[in-house]
């Protein structure tokens, strides 16, 4: 049975850590599937559709790649995609305690899930959406660090919310 892959997160917007998670994961699995979260509680800069949409830009030359967007449970969404594994990527110490808070959620909702973690590469470990999103506002540069094609729709949407400072 192929061994399918889910990697979630808010991707606002998706950085080239989040990418070298996905090129990695790609090596090992059948499938991934990037599922972005829907989450109610946080007002993203990038509503979902535009997430998806560049991500799936962004992973278009890998053919077992897929994008998708969910809503509610992790561990109830990767049933439904007959998945088995959840992928996470840590970067400092900092994330380790979150990151094992979920994981062992997850596992007492759906003990046949695992998650797997793979560990930052180092020229990523500094990297993550908000401090992308906040160099921006200031109008630092953030080439080499997000897609090309993200740029300056980064910029744009910063300056239609007033975000620029
Ligand atoms: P979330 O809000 O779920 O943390 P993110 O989009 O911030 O969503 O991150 C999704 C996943 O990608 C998380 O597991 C996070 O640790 C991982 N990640 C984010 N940036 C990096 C990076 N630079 N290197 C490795 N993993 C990363």
């Amino acid at each position: 049975m192929a061994e399918i892959a889910v990697y979630p997160g808010s991707f606002d917007p998706v950085t080239n850590g989040h990418l070298d998670i996905i090129k990695r994961s790609n090596n090992i699995f059948d499938k991934v599937i990037v599922a972005v979260f829907n989450n109610p509680t946080k007002r993203p800069l990038f509503d979902m559709e535009e997430r998806v949409e560049m991500l799936e830009r962004a992973v278009k030359d890998y053919d077992s790649v897929e994008v998708d967007c969910f809503a509610g449970l992790l561990t109830t969404y990767l049933k439904e995609k007959e998945a088995k594994v959840i992928v996470r990527g840590l970067r400092a110490v900092s994330d380790f305690e979150s990151e094992f808070q979920m994981a062992s959620m997850n596992k007492k909702l759906a003990s046949d899930i695992e998650t797997i973690f793979m560990m930052t590469s180092t020229e990523y470990a500094y990297l993550s959406s908000s401090i992308i999103k906040e160099v921006a506002s200031f109008e630092g540069c953030v080439r080499d660090l997000i897609p090309e094609f993200i740029v300056d729709r980064l910029f744009e949407r910063l300056k239609e919310r007033d975000q620029l400072l």
